[in-house]
């Protein structure tokens, strides 16, 4: 899958553990993406706190199967920012590679 347009949203928790998208926002993407013969694959956010990797709320939260979730950590001003990218598959985070667009078009290339 590739992702080909980005939405965000504001974030309605007031608690720095857990993502809240407005229902409203949520369906107008979710109307808007059907309207254009698109789909919403996928949610993103950071973990300013924490790891780059499904958190316990996240776990809590997570129930589409196949639904993409990138995961940013800002935990270390000294490191760079990581992302990690995950499926929602068999009720359980699985790790997939996330590949940038000129790894997509060099992976294309060689299987022409
Ligand atoms: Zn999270």
């Amino acid at each position: 899958m590739r992702a080909t347009v980005l939405h965000p949203t504001r974030n309605l928790s007031n608690d720095n553990d857990r993502f809240e998208i407005d229902p409203a926002e949520q369906f107008r993407l979710m109307r808007d993406a059907r309207e254009r013969g698109a789909e919403i694959i996928g949610c993103y956010h950071s973990h300013p706190n924490g790891r780059a990797e499904p958190s316990t709320r996240d776990r809590e939260g997570a129930g589409e199967e196949e639904f993409l979730w990138l995961i940013a950590s800002l935990s270390d001003a000294d490191e760079p920012v990581v992302s990690r990218a995950f499926a929602y598959r068999a009720l359980a985070f699985v790790g997939i590679p996330l590949l940038s667009e000129a790894s997509l078009d060099r992976l294309a290339a060689r299987t022409v």
